[in-house]
């Protein structure tokens, strides 16, 4: 499969299971690179500023949510959790802990190449939408530098959450029903349910402010224009 040059960052500590999927990845022409614990996952993330994460939550050091924040308060990028437990998922999925997408282990090494690639392709996709800026009030998104300012703040928001808020920023006021927002920002991915366009906007709405999004309750959310 060609896709590029592109960079993946694996962390997990058990090696076996690092080795397979960085094998399995390397395989499919990616490069990849492997961390065994938080601190070093942050570091080689800055250094070699992989174009997606495959990310263990159990680490040692700091967990993979640690790993999450300080990672996307650098640079956004996409990221893959594994976790070991599906109401672990869910607990996550609630709390919007900014990673893209979830997988329980065990998994099959072909589901998560499976994943990775509908995740890059997703990213790639919206990024060619890339467009002008978009003013609403004091809400200024610019989708060529991908940064997005709220009264002169920048909030740092991960590229699921910033594809959620260009879509709805694209027709303000109206009210987006969830299952298009999958549609067109996540693509139908099977792993997505309209619980995860909650999480994302629950992630937008505490980044950029209550007010911004209003909730339709059945129906879906809109962006309210702010003065
Ligand atoms: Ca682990």
């Amino acid at each position: 499969m060609a896709e590029g040059h592109r960079r993946i960052l694996v962390v997990e500590d058990e090696p076996a299971i690092a080795e397979s999927v960085a094998a399995r990845l390397r395989a499919e022409g990616y490069e990849v690179d492997i961390a065994a614990d938080g601190p070093s996952a942050v570091r080689q993330a800055v250094e070699t500023a992989p174009d997606l994460i495959v990310l263990d939550l159990m680490l040692p050091g700091f967990d993979g949510l640690e790993v999450c924040r300080r990672v996307q308060a650098h640079r956004p990028v996409p990221v893959l959790m594994l976790t070991a437990r599906d109401d672990e998922t869910d607990l996550l999925v609630g709390l919007a802990v900014g990673a893209d997408d979830y997988i329980t282990k065990p998994f099959s090494i072909r589901e998560l190449a499976a994943r990775v690639h509908a995740l890059l392709r997703r990213v790639d996709r919206n990024t060619q939408q890339a467009a002008a800026k978009i003013v609403l009030g004091d809400l200024e998104i610019d989708p060529v530098e991908r940064r997005v300012h709220r009264a002169g703040e920048p909030a740092h928001l991960t590229p699921t959450e910033f594809e959620l808020l260009v879509h709805l920023a694209g027709r303000p006021r109206a009210v987006v029903p969830r299952d298009r927002l999958l549609t067109e920002v996540w693509g139908w991915n099977e792993s997505a349910s309209t619980r995860t366009v909650d999480s994302h906007i629950k992630a937008l709405r505490r980044k950029l402010g209550a007010d911004l999004i209003r909730t339709v309750h059945g129906v879906g959310y809109a962006l309210e224009v702010p003065r």
